[in-house]
């Protein structure tokens, strides 16, 4: 997975928080961006502003501890070892 630099106008390619570098007028900073949407411009310095992947987060809901879909095959799982456990 590449971790950037993204310009504004780019597709994130992976939930997480990204550090934001502006051209001139501030120091780099963090921000989260969720996947498939697009990098903002800045509205100071336009495009010349740049995004970094500094750290990837999975939403709950697509952890294999916590997703849905998961829990309901070991529930599942469960009840079909403890038959009449109702
Ligand atoms: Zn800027």
């Amino acid at each position: 997975m590449p971790t950037g630099p993204f310009k504004p106008g780019d597709k994130v390619p992976e939930t997480g928080i990204y550090t934001a570098s502006h051209y001139q007028h501030r120091l780099p900073h963090e921000v989260f961006a969720v996947q498939g949407e697009e990098f903002p411009v800045c509205r100071r310095c336009g495009s010349r502003a740049s995004f970094s992947l500094f750290q990837s987060v999975a939403h709950v809901d697509s952890d294999q501890d916590f997703s849905k879909s998961t829990q309901a095959r070991k529930n599942a799982a469960a009840k079909a070892g403890l038959p009449g456990s109702d």
